[in-house]
């Protein structure tokens, strides 16, 4: 049975940079947490920030995640990514459902760093980290292809041709 790796904020965990929570609606995610499929993380939390923490955002050409307050905190989303990585590779997981447009779970846009609201197409440092070790990263925009792939591999071998 596949496992899948989720970002928390999805399951309604207390994680989000301003302590929001906006939880992921869906029935076949109540179901798959039941089935016990789901692995939830929030990179940034473990790699050690706080909930509420300032906003950042990805600064693609110096490969950096800087805070709205000037701060660099590029070493903590590293230590997130891997730390997720790893919680794929102690459960053996291929699929990820990352949030979009997060500078750690984005996974087709991202912020474009200048904090004024605007995405341009990228992928935050936790979806390039798993996707560099070839795990398949979806966010909510997609969902129904994960669901369509998860259901289709419950009868059939995937073959990953990459
Ligand atoms: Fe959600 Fe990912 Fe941001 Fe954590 S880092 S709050 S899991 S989008």
């Amino acid at each position: 049975m596949h496992k899948i790796l989720i970002s928390a904020c999805f399951l309604g965990e207390n994680v989000r940079y301003n302590a929001v929570v906006k939880t992921l609606q869906h029935d076949t995610l109540n179901k798959w947490r039941k089935e016990s499929r789901l692995i939830m993380v929030c990179p940034e939390v473990v790699g050690g920030l706080t909930t509420p923490r300032a906003p950042a955002e990805y600064i693609q050409q110096q490969n950096k995640i800087i805070t709205s307050t000037g701060d660099d905190v590029t070493n903590a989303f590293n230590l997130g990514a891997q730390q997720a990585l790893s919680l794929c590779q102690k459960h053996q997981i291929n699929f990820a459902l990352l949030k979009e447009s997060s500078p750690s779970c984005g996974s087709n846009t991202i912020y474009d760093g200048s904090f004024t609201q605007t995405k341009i197409a990228g992928e935050g440092l936790t979806t390039q980290l798993l996707r560099t070790n070839n795990i398949r990263v979806y966010s909510e925009n997609n969902l129904s292809e994960l669901i369509d792939i998860i259901n289709y591999s419950k009868t059939y071998t995937i073959v990953d041709e990459n």
